[in-house]
């Protein structure tokens, strides 16, 4: 679904990448594991067409990323892609449904068709009972949850997640990824997932590990 090769960028004086890949298949989730500073962001954001490789290539569904337009990459990444980080993501203003239904009413839906779904969407999560309250009004993993129904409810092929529970303790960070695995499962949804938890890891498919701007797959036992 999604491959990258030898992936470099810098940024000024700083290499964050030398030669990081990656390889994700549909419906596979892949954690990025490795230390504060190794380029697990920027190797997320590479593999996401929001920065740009220095050198090196990233291709969706054969299609090559650095080939397409800035306005082609941004509807891609509209269409095809989700996103969950670990802060601030919802808009403050808007209350939780209004945030889910927001990507839909971009994409073109009326604001009806949008809200039923965006309702359906936070029951999955969960958090049905949050939808009048604004981003600020609700708990940290409640946030997380709205968030990841926000992230879910174009039916993405790739969500990308950067600590999508870091700011969590561990038993709501679990509740959290449990709730998003359980329903990205169940939709077939590819997840890129930078974690430095090994319990967060450990519900991947796959872990790849990334060490000064490197990365490589993790064996594991069994
Ligand atoms: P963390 O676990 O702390 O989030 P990370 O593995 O995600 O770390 P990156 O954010 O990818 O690390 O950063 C890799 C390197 O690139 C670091 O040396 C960082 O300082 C540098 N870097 C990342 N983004 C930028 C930027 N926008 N401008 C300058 N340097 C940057
Ligand atoms: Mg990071």
């Amino acid at each position: 679904l999604l491959v990258a090769e030898d992936l470099h960028k810098a940024f000024g004086p700083t290499p964050a990448l030398v030669g990081a890949g990656l390889s994700i298949g549909a419906g596979e989730i892949v954690a990025i594991m490795g230390p504060s500073g190794s380029g697990k962001s920027t190797l997320l954001h590479c593999l996401a067409g929001i920065l740009r490789p220095d050198r090196g290539t990233v291709r969706y569904q054969d299609v090559d990323l650095g080939s397409l337009s800035d306005g082609k990459r941004s509807e891609l990444r509209r269409t095809e892609f989700g996103f969950v980080f670990q802060f601030g993501q919802l808009v403050p203003e808007l209350t939780c449904l209004e945030n889910v239904a927001l990507p839909l009413r971009l994409a073109g839906l009326k604001r009806r068709d949008a809200e039923s779904r965006a309702v359906e969407g936070l029951a999955r999560l969960e958090v049905a009972d949050v939808a009048g309250k604004r981003p600020g009004e609700t708990s940290g993993g409640q946030g997380q949850r709205v968030a990841v129904a926000r992230a879910l409810v174009t039916s993405p092929k790739v969500i990308f997640a950067d600590e999508p529970t870091g700011a969590l303790d561990s038993l709501n960070g679990e509740r959290v990824m449990t709730l998003f695995l359980g329903a990205v499962r169940a939709s077939g949804t590819a997840v890129v997932l930078v974690t430095h938890e090994p319990r967060v890891a450990a519900y991947a498919d796959r872990e790849v590990v990334v060490r000064d701007g490197r990365s490589r797959e993790v064996e594991r036992a069994g």
